[in-house]
């Protein structure tokens, strides 16, 4: 059984439900939400709703057992983590506002406040050399982490940045007081 403090809203499981019903078909999702179930997380992923809360610990659970129960490697959960970030209708609407590099940093601490109740977001636009997300008062766990850089990944290269690279110099699984995910991209 998964502890962690706070809720997410609805709207971030949407994007991992279809990639997991694409690649896994209904009955992996089904065998997601039994499998979740046995873990004592019970969640109707046929039924999630976008505005609504659901505890992290929830949430970690759909991720711990979407990972385990499929057997996927780094690579497929940075493709989980890009996943989320495309169907999150919340963040396109911004991202039609918003559409460049700087501005996703401005928006960002927006759009995570927005998404969850726990933590705190803040962005240093530093360019294509170096832009920083440092997320504070949110412990996590390192298989979120490997999902948010593939979410910030997705991010990027939706306002048209090139190979875009995500790193983690920081982390409170280093022993770091925050998560600091640099980015970085060919202008
Ligand atoms: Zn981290």
């Amino acid at each position: 059984m998964i502890f962690m403090e706070g809720n997410c809203k609805g709207a971030i499981f949407r994007g991992n439900i279809e990639y997991v019903t694409k690649k896994f078909g209904k009955l992996g999702l089904e065998k997601l939400m039994v499998d979740m179930k046995e873990k004592r997380h019970r969640l109707d992923l046929n039924h999630i709703i976008d505005g609504n809360w659901y505890p992290m610990a929830t949430r970690m659970q759909f991720l711990k057992s979407t990972v385990e129960l499929f057997d996927l490697d780094e690579a497929q959960i940075l493709e989980l983590g890009k996943s989320g970030f495309k169907q999150s209708a919340i963040i396109q609407i911004y991202l039609k506002v918003a559409g460049s590099p700087k501005k996703i940093c401005k928006f960002g601490p927006k759009v995570w406040s927005h998404n969850y109740d726990t933590g705190r977001l803040e962005t240093e636009y530093g360019g294509s050399e170096g832009t920083y997300f440092r997320i504070y008062d949110f412990k996590g766990d390192p298989l979120l982490c490997t999902y948010l850089m593939g979410f910030y990944t997705a991010a990027y290269e939706n306002v048209g940045a090139r190979d875009v690279m995500v790193d983690e110099p920081k982390c409170p699984h280093k022993g770091d007081e925050f998560h600091e995910f640099r980015i970085r991209w060919t202008p």
